[in-house]
């Protein structure tokens, strides 16, 4: 998206698979790796964890980013009828402050797409000020995955029937051909094939085909084809009918030149999340399990080290994923 950098932001990690969709998630093959190396980030593979000392992350960048938020997980975790209990998942009250930070942080774009989307939608049309204002606001694209017919369409039309300013949909993997579309209100359609070298089940032209002209003819709608997939996705490449398809929705580019605020004003943002942090969140039961070494390396503004429990700081190599 021209003028704005790439990014993900994870404040949270692991999740577990809703249907055959999922079979080759790249997340979980990511966090997997991990399991039991004893102080790395995903020591406990893909089981959830909530990262809030993460929260901060998007206020730290003064440049423009088009933010994947959760790349490593699903917002609405907790939502699908075979996830554990809402204990163990992601709570209400977290995803309200991953709204307030992409409130704060409104320089950014910020794409969330879950399988979980009648959760999202109950948050979203809910009353509460926050969701309202996070489901309104239009650097905030709200959307689910659909790469089968049966799980993947009412993911669609839980999404048409939810509060947001702009919605959108990726076909990814693409699975199968998805048939006929009702694609009314719907903002942005991303298209790709799964990738990776475990077999990768391989998209076929028509079935993208199909995609790309229901979008085009149900209104224009922005089309964005990311990859054939595959074992070498580089390989393979992205082009389709002849180009590529990388179109967005018209309001990234009214957005471009939206400024952050001053330096001091960002620092004391991210100082009062903080404050607010350690109080709400480092005590957290679904902290429970994560070691010392895992917690974050507390900086102050200059960089300097500090004492535990002020100013927490943390890098964890985290990468693109396809939700
Ligand atoms: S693909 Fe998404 S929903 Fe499925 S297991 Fe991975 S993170 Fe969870």
């Amino acid at each position: 998206m021209d003028g704005y950098k790439p990014k993900t932001w994870n404040a949270s990690r692991g999740c577990k698979e809703v249907s055959d969709e999922c079979a080759q998630c790249y997340a979980k093959q990511f966090a997997e790796r991990w399991r039991g190396v004893v102080g790395h980030p995903y020591e406990f593979g893909f089981d959830f964890r909530l990262a809030p000392f993460k929260l901060e992350e998007p206020l730290t960048v003064p440049s423009q980013c088009t933010v994947f938020v959760n790349s490593m997980t699903d917002l609405f975790y907790g939502g699908d009828e075979h996830d554990p209990p809402p204990e163990l998942c992601m709570p209400d009250e977290y995803i309200r402050d991953i709204c307030d930070v992409m409130l704060k942080a409104n320089w950014h774009i910020y794409i969330i797409l879950t399988k979980r989307a009648e959760r999202m939608k109950n948050l979203l049309n809910s009353n509460d000020s926050v969701f309202k204002q996070a489901s309104e606001s239009p650097h905030i694209w709200w959307g689910v995955s659909a790469g089968r017919k049966e799980k993947g369409l009412p993911r669609i039309q839980e999404l048409q029937k939810t509060r947001a300013s702009v919605r959108c949909v990726s076909f990814e993997p693409l699975l199968e051909d998805l048939g006929e579309l009702d694609l009314h209100n719907i903002g942005w359609g991303k298209i790709g094939g799964e990738s990776g070298n475990k077999g990768p089940r391989l998209m076929e032209k028509n079935w993208a085909r199909s995609i790309l002209s229901q979008l085009w003819k149900q209104g224009r709608i922005p089309r964005h084809f990311k990859q054939w997939g595959g074992v070498d996705k580089k390989k393979s490449g992205r082009e389709i009918n002849g180009r590529e398809y990388n179109e967005y929705p018209d309001i990234a580019n009214e957005l471009v030149g939206r400024k952050p605020p001053s330096r001091s004003e960002r620092l004391k943002m991210i100082d009062d999340l903080r404050t607010y942090v350690r109080e709400q969140w480092m005590d957290h039961p679904l902290l429970a399990n994560v070691p010392d070494k895992m917690r974050p390396i507390y900086l102050d503004h200059q960089g300097r080290r500090v004492e535990k429990k002020q100013l927490p700081m943390f890098d964890d190599n985290e990468s693109d994923s396809e939700q």
